[in-house]
């Protein structure tokens, strides 16, 4: 009997002609090693390891089934006998491992980074410099036929199954929506028309490689663009996709060019659920739920109220690739929950760099950060319990060293215990949490509640001392800095100061936008980041099944903040540009609709009592503001380094004590393990 205390997880999903063990996907992601130079053995480690952790299925990152459809020109397909040699591995690892994994099938269309690119009408995507052509009938034919060619190759090579592309905007997407298909062919025309080709690639697809073979269909359950399928068209296109032969529709939510976010934290749990349990509704196959779905409990709920018969993950397995088996044996605290970031993935897949996980610096270099024991258990102190140093403690006691953990505050997790209170950061409590199940685990020591000094370090055994200290904000020299009106942004995000109704906030990075949102939001209010109806009013997302690409209508500009907010900043140029590329644009554009006014290119003449002196465009300008909050960067804490160094004692730093200027968990967590794993 199963003792899971998530039982509709792990119930088997039977497919006629195979039984899945449980409900558990990992989706499709690219993370960049479909291009590795050495071919796809990488990627056979990296799914291979995912597979021992449990998931019943896995899909891979996007392979073009043509050169006309790859993602970009050159980059790799399923096409040719030869693409099946160089696939192998992956099925062989990944059956080594105990898993199942189905390839997914790609036709990029517009969003192709290939000047040759097509798709169904010659119309540019926002996001791709170039334009496409309109596909010829004869293209037509032959785009339906690589689908079915692809499809046959990936079993060949040993795949359990395919995923066709049909969302995210991609080539399929393309053609069903009127924003994209002006075709007045058979193609082309009405829904019914448009509909025939993902229909008609489907049959020809299940054609081809007989019953046996699992035919995923991601669906766009969602469009989030203007002219894109209604509802009620996304249901009918559900229905005629099971009748042409797939074994299970997944769900996409969002085209690539679309203006709300879909995947980024400050997108609550499940928040699309909803739109994938109105096509569930009305299909007899399987149906997976997708999108912010991180823990197992969220998982099994969406089962328990039969939203979706599976559900889909892709971060969170880069997150922790146990995932799976930690959940099935109760284990929940023990999963290093993905925050929904993007810093290390999707950041780094857009910027043409190989994904890897800010929690989990190993996701995607399984080699490189594989943990081996220490030649020698040494007496080891990390001193501060923020991302960096919780990351060292564990690496460090994972290799058998004897550490002991001291943090001058009660509780672990540092700058992630500000950003948690951030509304739409709520994810950012979770990776303290996990540190905090798994150092009890390792048997770390804690020495919480305690500034350490370095008396306390000298002589007391310690082999090496690795100074996680973090930073203390930066305290800009401007007269009047002083005024009782001036607070930093730690004494904001802590709750430990009150502010009035008008604030400005002076430095317009990370913190800066982090403590606009703060501020703009009614503490009274449900969180955007916790609350599905809330988050979809500030995005304008409509439940109405008769409303193309589920956008309302009625203008977005309707959330106006809590109280008057400035947010300046003394450079030119755009508000937290250094953020990551694909949650930036985001952060900008609700603060605009949250009615925040930004100041770039000031000069801070003084604070007084009448509030902040400014000038801008050369003139002199006053905010009277009740407060001037400081979000001017970090300086790094590190008072302890001379002395223990000269007492004799090795001592490193990492994090912010290191590095405050670009005082950022990613690089944080990264040095920490590459530290730890080096003593
Ligand atoms: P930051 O990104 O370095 O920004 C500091 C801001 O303060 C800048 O906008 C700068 O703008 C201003 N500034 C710097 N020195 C100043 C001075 N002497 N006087 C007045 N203004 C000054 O630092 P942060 O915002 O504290 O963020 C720290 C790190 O955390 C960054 O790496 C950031 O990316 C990361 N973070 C990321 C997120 C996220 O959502 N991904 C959120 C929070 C933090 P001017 O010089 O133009 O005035
Ligand atoms: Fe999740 Fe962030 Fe890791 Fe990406 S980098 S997998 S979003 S925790």
């Amino acid at each position: 009997m199963s003792t899971t205390p998530y039982p509709h997880l792990f119930t088997p999903l039977d497919l006629g002609f195979v039984t899945l063990p449980n409900r558990v996907m990992m989706g499709s992601m690219h993370t960049g090693l479909e291009e590795h130079p050495k071919g796809l053995a990488a990627m056979a480690d990296y799914f291979a390891e995912r597979a021992r952790g449990g998931v019943a299925l896995m899909v891979t990152g996007g392979f073009g089934v043509s050169p006309t459809g790859a993602l970009a020109l050159g980059a790799r397909m399923m096409a040719t006998e030869k693409d099946v040699d160089m696939h192998r591995v992956v099925p062989q690892r990944v059956h080594e491992a105990g898993g199942r994994i189905a390839l997914q099938l790609i036709h990029a269309g517009r969003y192709a980074y290939n000047p040759k690119s097509a798709a169904p009408s010659a119309i540019q995507a926002p996001i791709n410099p170039f334009r496409p052509r309109e596909m010829s009938l004869e293209e037509v034919d032959q785009t339906i036929a690589d689908f079915a060619h692809a499809a046959v190759l990936a079993r060949e090579a040993g795949y359990d199954g395919v995923e066709i592309m049909g969302s995210e905007g991609y080539l399929i997407n393309q053609w069903l929506a009127a924003r994209t298909n002006r075709r007045e062919d058979a193609w082309g025309g009405d829904f019914e028309r448009r509909m025939r080709f993902p229909v008609a690639i489907v049959r020809r697809v299940r054609q081809a490689v007989g019953p046996n073979f699992i035919v995923i269909y991601r669906e766009s359950m969602l469009d989030l663009v203007t002219d894109g399928s209604s509802g009620a068209e996304i249901i009918t296109l559900g229905q005629a996709i099971a009748a042409a032969g797939a074994t299970m529709i997944n769900s996409g939510i969002g085209w690539h060019e679309a203006r709300v976010p879909t995947i980024a934290t400050q997108v609550p749990r499940a928040a699309f659920a909803w739109a994938t349990a109105r096509v569930k509704a009305a299909v007899n196959i399987p149906v997976i739920a997708s999108n912010r779905i991180n823990v197992p409990e969220v998982a099994e709920q969406l089962l328990v109220e039969g939203v979706a018969d599976m559900v889909s993950m892709a971060r969170p397995f880069l997150a922790d690739p146990a995932w799976t088996n930690k959940a099935r044996a109760g284990r929940r605290a023990a999963i290093n929950v993905c925050i929904a970031c993007n810093q290390a993935c999707l950041d780094h897949t857009f910027n043409g760099k190989l994904a890897s996980c800010l929690v989990n610096p190993s996701a995607c270099r399984e080699q490189e950060f594989a943990v081996q024991p220490a030649a020698q258990s040494l007496q080891v102190a990390v001193v501060g319990a923020g991302p960096a140093g919780m990351a060292a403690a564990v690496v460090a006691a994972e290799r058998g060293h004897r550490v002991t953990l001291f943090e001058a505050e009660a509780r672990l997790g540092g700058q992630f215990n500000l950003a948690c209170r951030v509304p739409g950061k709520e994810e950012y409590a979770e990776t303290p949490a996990y540190y905090a199940a798994r150092l009890s685990e390792l048997g770390v020591t804690l020495r919480l509640g305690q500034r350490v000094r370095a008396e306390d370090l000298i002589g007391a055994g310690y082999a090496q001392v690795l100074l996680a200290t973090g930073v203390t904000p930066r305290r800009p020299d401007i007269p009047g800095i002083d005024h009782p009106k001036v607070l930093s942004y730690a004494q904001v995000l802590s709750g430990a100061a009150r502010v009035g109704p008008r604030v400005a906030l002076l430095g317009g990075g990370g913190i800066g936008v982090d403590t606009a949102h703060f501020l703009a939001h009614d503490p009274a209010a449900p969180s955007p980041g916790r609350d599905v109806a809330t988050f979809m009013a500030q995005w304008g997302i409509t439940r109405d099944p008769a409303v193309p690409g589920g956008l309302a209508a009625a203008p977005l500009h309707g959330h106006p903040a809590a109280r008057e907010i400035h947010l300046l900043q003394r450079s030119t140029g755009k508000v937290g540009a250094r953020l990551g590329k694909t949650t930036a644009w985001a952060h900008r554009e609700l603060l605009e609709r949250l009615g925040v006014r930004i100041w770039s290119g000031v000069h801070y003449e003084r604070i007084d009592d009448a509030g902040l002196h400014l000038i801008h465009n050369d003139q002199p300008v006053c905010l009277a503001v009740d407060h001037v909050v400081v979000c001017a960067g970090q300086e790094p804490l590190r008072d302890l380094q001379a002395p223990l160094a000269q007492a004799g004692i090795p001592v490193t730093l990492i994090g912010g004590a290191d590095v405050a200027a670009e005082l950022d968990a990613k690089r944080a967590i990264e040095q920490a393990w590459r530290v730890a794993m080096a003593l």
